[in-house]
């Protein structure tokens, strides 16, 4: 089982290994979402988000259950955004040049979510959001491009 627990291992990391399944997986922090959820926020041809949904499915980062024609997705278990929250962690610590423990006092305190996503209506913490826009003397946050996007389109529906 050790050395079977390497290459499980190693096929999960595999499985991860691309920016926006990542990406997606943190869409899924503490949400489920459909198909068209993640379409709309990441702003990337369907085709190719059902086929990083399918990787992550494969390898058991994501459990899906139907609701009527929708194909809804959910992270199969918490750790998973916990181990990528680590990582990130020290990423942060590694670009800012600061000691690790500062980078998690710093994260800890950022991950609450305070703001709404205007166009989804995810909760996020203005440090997580992928983006963020000046409009009309407001800071706006959005998961990710997609909704960016969006809003840029046309701000005045969202506010
Ligand atoms: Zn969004």
């Amino acid at each position: 089982m050790y050395q079977d627990l390497f290459e499980l291992h190693e096929q999960l990391l595999k499985a991860l290994a691309n920016s926006k399944r990542l990406e997606i997986v943190h869409l899924l922090r503490d949400q489920e979402l459909s198909v068209t959820d993640i379409y709309t926020m990441l702003d990337l041809p369907q085709a190719n988000i059902s086929q990083h949904l399918m990787v992550l499915k494969e390898a058991g980062v994501v459990h899906t259950s139907r609701v009527g024609k929708q194909i809804i997705y959910r992270l199969a278990h918490p750790h998973i955004i916990q181990a990528s929250d680590l990582m990130r962690e020290m990423l942060l610590a590694q670009h800012q040049q600061q000691n690790l423990t500062d980078a998690v006092a710093l994260k800890m305190k950022d991950l609450v979510p305070l703001v709404h996503d205007p166009v989804c209506g995810m909760r996020l913490s203005p440090k997580t959001a992928g983006f963020s826009m000046d409009y009309a003397d407001k800071t706006y946050y959005f998961c990710a491009s997609g909704c960016l996007k969006a809003f840029q389109k046309e701000a005045k529906k969202y506010v």
